[in-house]
């Protein structure tokens, strides 16, 4: 028997290290939390405990398979590797001679966040000229909207919220999504610390809070607007820190003269006396720290909450305090220690300017016929599930004319429309590094056993289509060790394979800007900004409602939160450990609101929109206020029991987000009727 350190490799925040127990036939036997992991602290989560029922899984794709049915039917006959690689190649080349390499997409997302997993495959698409992904389905957003403010996307290391007296949790649910930030949240509570929950979903963050405002969904800038009129009307402003430390501040106090609580609290559907008591409470009770995450970034004007926000600290010189501030995901510390251009190599694209297709609108760029896309290869994702405006995925995975290619451990939605499925390896199959997102660490994880099957990883994988398409650029054959010591050159690599885990260097006694220093041009907070009035946004923190509004034929906000304690995205929800003991999707509506469409409990309901339609039972809530409904995303087709194919992201808006080249999953409106 052998351990075997690892680290999570989920699209989550926490980045949990773990211990593979591995017996002398080489099995896995059990895994638990590391307990000598410094954030995770030896505790996984209800998805990740049942890990190994997912390696083990009957379900797994162990072998290469090729579509013998129909697109979307999901029958596969099983080939060998040599057949696989040798149609894959045959058909790119045959695409690269008749419509170009960028005719060619690879459409990779965080199924597995690791380093290799995720980015080294890039060398051999730069390789090729392949067209390129851009934007992201989550998280660029928030960072682009930061930036703005900020000059980077650096904030606070949230684990310092222990050291808060005032915390707000802003559009993120820390008990569900983050839940190992959540025991120095309760050591800052043990200290006194109060702590808001501010979301349109009356989570179960919410529910642990000592104060809850819910406004209306996509309003919150109105309230920071009004927040910063009674710092600015109430003489609450850090005058000194402001002076020195912020740029634009008489701008912003004239703009923010007119936005009342009053006038906040109309829009956002909350009691203006709300507004002047939060606004107080923030000023005076410091350190105080905003705790935000992606969920907010979901609306068309996503990247001015996170601009908004990101102004709020400075004017009351949160900053200053140890617990003070503003903290969002730790990647612009954590990339400080990465070399991406070591592990992706843009070189090689050897100056081309490749096509780009943005990643939210995936459907509209496979029914593009202008410029058709003549294949796929997804790896790492499970688009029907997760990617808006699912309906037009599916029609362009329809099409005769695209080779689809899916690189996944199970049959998901998306694999059944696959022309090859190409068997991947689980995280205990593989060696990689994760770089965590939630706290100040970088995991090391080590292969524990051998690949089933006949599974590769996804740096194996792009190995092998190099050699399958004849390219001898050494780069491309680099074993694993050789591109993960090249894409960390500041870490102590032997280290983190002894102890599994390595620190990311942060800021001199934890204070990041408590003597400015942002990466602004100025060097300060960035209140107005002319760069942004350059490029044809508003200067100032501002207001805007979305194109994509309630009206009378669509009177219903849709919210399509994460809800499952068993899953992560649409990881595990098909899995017998998982998905059944979950509660079945369902739509939740208030009781006013179902009172007034006639609907009880347990009634069948039906939820539409131009784009889509689902048939779902009601459930009679108070997690959301009138005029907001909500389906939790994360099943898969047929748990949603909608027509074949249908998910809650069939009805969601894959409108472009303002900045980062996001998506607004959460401006859909929907109706509601009785089914
Ligand atoms: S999914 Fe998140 S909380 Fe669960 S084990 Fe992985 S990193 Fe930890």
């Amino acid at each position: 028997m052998r351990i075997v350190l690892g680290t999570c490799h989920h699209d989550c925040p926490d980045s949990c290290g773990w211990q593979v127990s591995v017996d002398d036939e080489g099995v896995a036997t059990q895994m638990r939390g590391n307990p000598d992991h410094p954030y995770s602290q030896g505790e996984l989560c209800p998805k990740v405990n049942r890990f190994l029922g997912r390696v083990y899984s009957p379900e797994r794709v162990l072998y290469p398979l090729r579509r013998v049915g129909a697109k979307g039917e999901g029958r596969f006959e099983q080939i060998s590797w040599r057949e696989a690689l040798d149609e894959i190649a045959q058909r790119f080349q045959g695409i690269v001679a008749e419509h170009g390499a960028d005719a060619i997409v690879p459409y990779v997302s965080a199924g597995n966040q690791s380093l290799l997993a995720i980015m080294f495959g890039e060398r051999f698409w730069h390789h090729l000229g392949a067209a390129r992904v851009t934007g992201n389905l989550c998280g660029a957003v928030a960072a682009a909207g930061t930036v703005t403010a900020l000059g980077s996307g650096k904030g606070i290391d949230p684990s310092d919220l222990q050291h808060s007296k005032f915390i707000i949790l802003w559009g993120t649910n820390t008990r569900l999504t983050n839940r190992h930030l959540w025991p120095f949240i309760e050591q800052a509570r043990a200290n006194d610390a109060q702590v808001v929950v501010i979301d349109p979903i009356r989570t179960i963050t919410a529910e642990s809070a000592d104060w809850f405002i819910q406004p209306r969904p996509g309003t919150d800038v109105a309230l920071m607007l009004a927040m910063m009129h009674v710092l600015v009307r109430d003489a609450l402003i850090d005058t000194d820190y402001v002076q020195q430390h912020t740029e634009g501040f008489d701008d912003l106090a004239a703009h923010v003269a007119d936005w009342t609580p009053q006038r906040a609290a109309d829009i956002c559907g909350i009691d203006a006396a709300d507004i002047e008591t939060l606004a107080r409470r923030y000023a005076a009770e410091q350190p105080a720290a905003i705790r935000t995450l992606v969920g907010a970034e979901h609306h068309e004007h996503g990247g001015m909450f996170f601009r908004t926000l990101a102004c709020l600290p400075a004017l009351v010189g949160a900053w200053r305090h140890l617990g003070g501030g503003y903290a969002r995901s730790v990647s612009a510390w954590t990339n400080d220690v990465v070399d991406v251009d070591a592990l992706t190599r843009p070189d090689l694209l050897a100056g081309r300017n490749t096509r780009g297709v943005a990643m939210p609108q995936l459907g509209r760029a496979l029914l593009d016929t202008e410029a058709p896309l003549k294949a796929i290869v997804m790896i790492g994702v499970n688009a029907m599930v997760s990617v808006p405006e699912t309906e037009l995925v599916r029609q362009g995975l329809l099409r005769d004319d695209l080779f689809t290619v899916v690189h996944d451990q199970f049959i998901t939605d998306t694999a059944k429309y696959a022309d090859i499925v190409l068997p991947a390896t689980t995280q205990i199959e593989a060696t990689d590094v994760v770089t965590s997102w939630g706290s100040l660490h970088v995991g090391w994880n080590d292969a524990a056993i051998a690949p089933l099957g006949e599974a590769v990883s996804n740096s194996e994988l792009h190995r092998r289509l190099a050699a399958a398409m004849g390219f001898t650029e050494p780069a491309l054959f680099d074993d694993d060790i050789t591109a993960l010591r090249a894409a960390l050159p500041t870490i102590d690599f032997d280290a983190l394979r002894d102890s599994g885990v390595a620190d990311v260097p942060y800021a001199p006694n934890r204070l990041p800007y408590a003597n400015g220093g942002f990466a602004t041009p100025s060097g300060k907070v960035a209140l107005r900004s002319d760069a942004l009035a350059a490029l044809g946004f508003p200067a100032l923190p501002t207001y805007l409602a979305p194109h994509e509004a309630p009206s009378a034929e669509f009177p219903f906000a849709l919210l399509t939160p994460k809800q499952q304690t068993r899953f992560l995205n649409s990881s595990y929800s098909q899995l017998p450990q998982h998905g059944p003991l979950e509660t079945p999707p369902a739509l939740e509506v208030c009781a006013a609101d179902a009172a007034a469409l006639g609907l009880a409990e347990g009634d069948m309901a039906r939820v539409h929109n131009r784009r889509a339609e689902l048939r779902l039972p009601v459930r009679i809530t108070e997690r959301v206020r009138p005029g907001v409904v909500s389906v939790p995303w994360g099943w898969w087709s047929h748990q949603y029991g909608g027509a074949d194919g249908t998910v809650v992201n069939s009805l969601t808006s894959d409108a472009a987000t303002d900045w980062g080249g996001g998506v607004a999953f959460w401006d859909t409106t929907v109706a509601v009727a009785r089914a």
